[in-house]
């Protein structure tokens, strides 16, 4: 059963078609090189030992039991990455800006938001009615501005304060930065009055910014995300198609880590890994996933689940099919590559999405893996050439 809506954590996984799934959050995304190496040995003896990145800069982690899933989380919590204590750790959803430490550009103020708004909001079992989507995303600038990733609340502190928007809106509230904790958990004080809703989107947001006392005018900060791939400040990006990689990868980059950098990575939204105190790439060979180190690789507008062979319910690679599929056709906006139909990896439409289904794939456009055909159970290569028979390109 995939449960629209479910927001799977490490203590309530959710089930998919390859096993059970569940999430890691480690604190502002670091992770210590000898718990990146502990976890990925029991995601690999656990789990199906892959993993992925969520656009929330989280762990995903796939193919557990329910018994399997209980020890693994039991693992976790002994290696410091997770609170002990189910219903606060569900609603640990800050997400920091990953160059947090490490980019001079960044407001210097984002580490003190992240880490009162993440204590306060695992401590304080007012916000218990939370829904496990509900996020918050503090946004410093910097290299790798965070305003495009989508969250509930976001908070931007600049020179003059902090400013304070809900759900992508333009409209924002400017508090003081000493201000700034306290509005927000006004804001989410009124969104829980205003419920049971799960997301901001649902609420209306001038009655929200009105019951916590704000006014909002239209000052969001818009910063376009860029890829957090290759020299960065302080650390060095590397891409992961379709923001997967194995267990034996995680240990080779704790390994680099350890070797070359600061002894941690890093976890990004934006399907890639950081390695603070390296700037330049050095010889790099991921046992099983090749990292991507061009922000211009199209490779990086291709989303897929895991498919065969790491999913029960999977018929075709769909990492394989990616990867073909990036290599002989050029267009514009994502491309989804879903093992079957219940399309894991995006649950929302896409200009193309490519289905498995019985060995052979089904083009979906503008729409879902479950969505209407345009061709039906036909060679990969038949897709393809459709494809680029197209004399606008693909749309
Ligand atoms: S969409 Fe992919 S990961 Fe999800 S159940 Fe189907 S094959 Fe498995």
């Amino acid at each position: 059963m995939n449960r629209r809506g479910w927001c799977p954590s490490l203590f309530a996984p959710m089930q998919s078609g390859d096993g059970m799934l569940l999430r890691v959050k480690p604190r502002l995304g670091v992770i210590p090189a000898p718990e990146a190496r502990a976890l990925a040995d029991a995601a690999r003896q656990l789990g199906n030992g892959m993993l992925g990145l969520t656009n929330r800069g989280n762990l995903q982690l796939r193919g557990f039991t329910e018994e399997s899933a209980a020890e693994f989380a039991r693992i976790i919590v002994a290696l410091g990455l997770a609170n002990p204590d189910p219903a606060s750790e569900a609603r640990r959803n800050v997400a920091a800006p990953p160059l947090i430490g490490l980019d001079p550009a960044l407001h210097p103020g984002c580490f003190d938001l992240v880490r009162r708004l993440d204590d306060t909001l695992a401590r304080r079992t007012e916000f218990a009615p939370l829904h496990g989507k509900f996020g918050i995303v503090v946004d410093g600038g910097g290299a790798l501005p965070m305003s495009d990733v989508a969250c509930d609340i976001l908070l931007q502190p600049d020179r003059d304060g902090v400013l304070i928007s809900l759900d992508g809106s333009v409209m924002a509230a400017r508090v003081k930065q000493d201000e700034a904790v306290d509005a927000t958990l006004n804001l989410i004080r009124a969104f829980i009055a205003a419920g049971p809703l799960r997301r901001m989107r649902e609420a209306n947001a001038d009655a929200i910014f009105a019951a916590a006392g704000l006014s909002p005018a239209a000052m969001r900060l818009l910063r376009p995300a860029r890829p957090a791939i290759g020299a960065l400040p302080g650390a060095f990006g590397l891409g992961l198609p379709f923001g997967l990689l194995q267990a034996a990868d995680l240990e080779a980059l704790a390994d680099l880590a350890e070797m070359r950098g600061d002894s941690t990575l890093r976890l990004t939204p934006f399907r890639a890994l950081l390695i603070p105190g390296i700037t330049a790439l050095p010889r790099l060979a991921l046992p099983a996933t090749k990292a991507i180190t061009d922000p211009g690789d199209p490779l990086l507008r291709v989303q897929a689940c895991p498919g065969a062979p790491y999913c029960a319910s999977a018929s075709v690679n769909t990492q394989e099919a990616g990867v073909l599929v990036a290599a002989e056709l050029t267009w514009q906006g994502v491309l989804h590559v879903s093992g079957c139909k219940k399309g894991c990896a995006r649950p929302t439409r896409s200009p193309l999405t490519l289905v498995g289904d019985a060995g052979a794939w089904t083009l979906v456009r503008n729409g879902r893996a479950d969505g209407t055909a345009e061709l039906y159970r036909q060679p990969l290569t038949t897709i393809v050439q459709h494809l680029a028979a197209e004399t606008s390109g693909v749309r």
